[in-house]
């Protein structure tokens, strides 16, 4: 068996006008994300950190925002077609692990929902996506809650 690491970073301002969307699930706040499509700070992180581990460019290679049909298009359908593209090369997810940083809001009582809906999207068990969050101890662009950002990293297999 054949295994492969990758790794994904991504990062949204923080906006008032704009519904918050992460980990796939919407979550009351007076702003949220800025971007293209939903800005789903954490699957776009997921999303690169699995085309990484196949070298398969990155989410803007493949969905690139300049394209009208990916205007504010839910995060979920980009990470079912990103694990397609990896799908169809033979690999399969194996684990992912995934950090967002945020001053807020706290995360802490929807990440098992966030772990819930990624895992259906993806068509893995949930016991193989763990999510984590974290402030930056209100140090720097997350710590102004002028942004989120997100880390992921994934293990691919090819059997
Ligand atoms: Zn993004």
């Amino acid at each position: 068996m054949k295994i492969r690491v990758g790794f994904g970073y991504d990062v949204h301002a923080l906006v008032e006008g704009r519904e918050l969307w992460l980990g796939g699930i919407q979550l009351q706040h007076e702003k949220g994300l800025l971007g293209h499509s939903d800005a789903d700070v954490l699957i776009h992180a997921v999303c690169d950190a699995i085309l990484g581990a196949a070298n398969m460019r990155d989410i803007g290679y493949h969905f690139p925002d300049t394209a009208g049909e990916y205007k504010n298009i839910d995060s979920k359908v980009l990470l079912k077609k990103t694990v397609t593209l990896i799908r169809d090369k033979g690999y399969e997810i194996g684990n992912i692990d995934a950090t967002i940083c945020a001053e807020r809001p706290k995360l802490k009582a929807h990440i098992p929902r966030m772990q819930q809906i990624m895992a259906q999207v993806m068509g893995i068990e949930e016991e193989d996506i763990s999510i984590k969050a974290t402030t930056t101890e209100k140090l720097g662009f997350t710590g102004r809650e002028e942004g989120i950002s997100a880390y992921a990293v994934v293990l691919i297999n090819k059997l």
